[in-house]
């Protein structure tokens, strides 16, 4: 056997051994366990998982070990994450750290933000937050207006932070934020950015949840008045910000196009549609089973494309090409399949609550909706054609 062939067997026996059964169903938004100063638990089964997977470093398997990391190489790290996708197994910790900031400050960190920073994620104490969106700096990022002023006073070299983001995701749960900001308004739009890290907990930070019109809301305003930030929080050179938030957007784009592999909620559109199918009229259920046929192929070629781009990038090939096409492609097949699923179930596709439906029918209508807010986080869709236009294709602007 070779040594990765033996390794994966090591890990498929670990999870059998120590992934509890309710750890390997798929996940429902209000089931997904996230790290921070609140964090909490549900049941004894998920604190389990949380715990098992933080003692070996699992939160991270391929980020060194002095971080809190698995330490395992990349390609044992990948053997991780392919068995715990074959077992379904949850992710045991929900952290936008973890998938997005982590991988740039290992990149681009400082020794002593590396500790002050990737320690805690790796213990779950410490959730974040992305503070990139403004009132009028969305899609057109570089419009953004928030200012950090540089000042020495009696504790030192600090920034002095004053301006607000918009559609922070759970801004109010998180402890810290990474976040894009304007240190040089003279300069050229891109070139006055930094980015920096800031306390959530700091005084002058306040945070505002966004009701919509289903009465929750993950969304949040976050308003910055005179919040100091100490200068060893800046991330890459200041000015520079731009490339830093570009590296990050890279691996944001890769956390959600990794949706398919079980890393967010989503259902086996085959298991959930059967029993309607078998109730449908027989014309109407066969032209379903097309769809659910072509939509089938559609997820495994995805899958497929994922495995190669994912070789590629450990074999330290430029995938930011590739990168933008998954998140485009993953979010707009998530919401066809959702689409799709709430036609074959009709009315009972359309339940938000009431003892009239299944608990499943419930939580597909809330998928349906959920999977409409992918193709606008983290680049809308448009925003993407865009890029895989100029960058990919090489179409002139
Ligand atoms: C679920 C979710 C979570 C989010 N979480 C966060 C978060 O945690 N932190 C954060 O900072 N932000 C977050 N956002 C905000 C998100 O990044 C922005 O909503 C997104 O970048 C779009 O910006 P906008 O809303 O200002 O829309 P706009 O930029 O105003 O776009 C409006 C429409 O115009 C289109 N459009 C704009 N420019 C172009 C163009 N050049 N070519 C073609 N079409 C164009 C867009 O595609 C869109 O359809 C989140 C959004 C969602 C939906």
């Amino acid at each position: 056997m070779s040594d990765n062939n033996s390794f994966r067997a090591e890990v498929a026996a670990w999870l059998e051994a120590n992934c509890p059964a309710s750890m390997r169903r798929p996940i429902v938004a209000e089931e997904m366990v996230w790290g921070g100063s609140r964090l909490q638990f549900q049941n004894e089964d998920q604190r389990l998982w949380f715990e098992r997977c933080r003692e070996r470093g699992w939160f991270a398997p391929g980020w060194p070990r002095e971080y809190g990391g698995g330490g395992l190489t990349p390609k044992q790290a990948r053997i991780v994450e392919e068995e715990m996708a074959r077992l379904s197994c949850r992710q045991p910790q929900y952290n936008l750290g973890v998938w997005m900031l982590g991988p740039v400050l290992l990149e681009v960190g400082t020794e002593e933000q590396k500790r002050e920073h990737l320690i805690p994620m790796m213990r779950g104490e410490r959730r974040w937050c992305q503070g990139f969106s403004e009132p009028n700096a969305g899609s057109d990022l570089a419009s953004l207006k928030t200012s950090a002023r540089r000042v020495q006073d009696a504790d030192g070299e600090a920034y002095i932070v004053n301006g607000s983001k918009i559609w922070t995701s759970y801004g109010d749960q998180a402890d810290w934020m990474y976040a894009l900001v304007r240190t040089d308004a003279s300069a050229r739009k891109q070139q006055g950015i930094s980015f920096v890290l800031i306390d959530m907990h700091a005084p002058g930070v306040s945070v505002k949840p966004i009701e919509l019109i289903s009465g929750k809301s993950s969304f949040c305003e976050v308003f910055f008045d005179n919040v100091r930030v100490p200068v060893r929080q800046l991330v890459g050179p200041e000015g520079e910000g731009w490339a830093v938030a570009k590296k990050l957007l890279q691996h944001e784009r890769a956390a959600m196009s990794k949706f398919a592999e079980g890393g967010a909620p989503s259902h086996d559109a085959l298991a959930v549609a059967r029993p309607y199918l078998q109730e449908a009229a027989p014309a109407q259920a066969a032209v379903w089973r097309d769809r659910l046929a072509a939509q089938l192929m559609d997820a495994h070629a995805f899958a497929l494309t994922h495995q190669r781009v994912t070789a590629q990038a450990m074999a330290r090939q430029d995938v930011s090409g590739p990168a933008a096409i998954m998140k485009l492609v993953q979010t707009e097949q998530e919401v066809a399949k959702y689409e799709l699923l709430v036609q074959v179930m009709g009315l009972n596709g359309l339940s938000w609550e009431g003892e009239d439906f299944t608990a499943l029918e419930h939580d597909i209508c809330r998928q349906w909706l959920l999977t409409k807010t992918y193709t606008i986080g983290g680049g809308t869709s448009e925003v993407q054609l865009n890029i895989i236009a100029k960058r990919v294709l090489g179409l002139p602007a």
